[in-house]
């Protein structure tokens, strides 16, 4: 079985990315630069924030982190929305989710100019990636499709599995197979039969949010297994199972409580598939890497192709 390194793909991106940012700025132009936009506390969505700003520094991109409190007018938000789409020194917008209660996100990503929207949520965008294409496209959907293209994973012809249907990974991922020519299924929480039909896949994308949810029998042998999952496991004795001699699972539970597991059962993928992201450090690294990517593109696009 082949385990797929996301990390070492995405620092390839990263590089690329900054070689072509060099370049941009090589002409004259200002650095692309990224707004991001935290609206409350949440601890997750500032790491994730966090580690963006962080990301565009290292890669020579310009970013603005601006941080809203929670009770934030949802009239408010869009009018600062507004002026980041106004604003000639920005070229993408992010607006982290999830948004506090009172604030509905579909607002918020409609609100947002398609030519800044780098995490392609916008309606217009959707629309290009299922239709003629040339639009944004979400970061995490993107950077599986670099796993595949990059470790020389064929799709043409090849079945895939999409199970998962969200607006922001499961269904934009499901356009991209199509898009190279796979023949593709989308499951979900109302799939009749879900384990067989997951079986017949090449490819196989666990998106689901349920931790070790795809058992062996999910699995044809030798499948591309790709695993968005991201979910802690606290418990000693199910990590053990889930991770079957690797103390340092264990280890990372006594040290800060959790190891992270994907939705993926990762011991029962590693019998049975021919290929598998890990997690950590499979498919989550390149969603950040294809942030960058988008904001330099939205920089080309809006201003020229310095
Ligand atoms: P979501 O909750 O929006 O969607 C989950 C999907 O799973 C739904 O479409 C639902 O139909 C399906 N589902 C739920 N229960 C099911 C069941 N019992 N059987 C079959 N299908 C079922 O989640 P999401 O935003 O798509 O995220 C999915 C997972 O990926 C989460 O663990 C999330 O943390 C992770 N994630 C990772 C990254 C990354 O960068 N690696 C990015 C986004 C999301």
């Amino acid at each position: 079985m082949r385990l797929l390194d996301g990390k070492k793909i995405a620092e390839a991106i990263r590089s690329e990315v900054a070689a072509d940012v060099a370049s941009f700025i090589s002409k004259g132009a200002a650095a692309p630069k990224l707004v991001a936009v935290l609206v409350g506390e949440d601890p997750a969505s500032a790491v994730y924030v966090r580690n963006k700003v962080k990301a565009c520094a290292q890669a020579g991109l310009a970013s603005e982190e601006i941080r809203r409190p929670a009770e934030l007018p949802e009239a408010a938000l869009l009018a600062l929305v507004a002026e980041l789409n106004a604003r000639s020194d920005v070229d993408g917008i992010l607006v982290q989710m999830p948004l506090p209660s009172h604030i509905s996100a579909a607002k918020v990503i409609v609100a947002v100019d398609p030519a800044k929207d780098v995490d392609g949520f916008h309606p217009v965008n959707v629309g290009r990636l299922w239709g003629g294409g040339g639009g944004f496209v979400p970061c995490t959907p993107l950077g599986m499709m670099e796993i595949l293209a990059r470790s020389d994973i064929p799709v043409e012809g090849r079945r895939a599995v999409v199970i998962g249907r969200s607006d922001i990974v499961g269904k934009p991922m499901a356009a991209l197979l199509l898009k190279q020519s796979a023949t593709v299924t989308i499951c979900h929480s109302r799939t009749a039969d879900l384990a067989a039909v997951a079986a017949q896949a090449d490819i196989l994308v666990a998106a689901i949010g349920r931790k070790a949810f795809v058992r062996e029998s999910f699995i044809k042998p030798g499948a591309t297994v790709i695993d968005v999952g991201i979910n802690q496991v606290r418990d000693a004795a199910e990590a053990a199972a889930l991770f079957p001699g690797d103390s340092s699972r264990l280890d990372e539970i006594k040290k800060r409580g959790y190891t992270l597991v994907g939705d993926v059962h990762p011991a029962e993928a590693a019998r049975r598939a021919g290929a598998f992201t890990p997690v950590p450090g499979g498919v989550g690294p390149l969603t950040i890497a294809l942030l960058l990517r988008n904001t330099v593109r939205a920089a080309r696009a809006r201003r020229g192709g310095s």
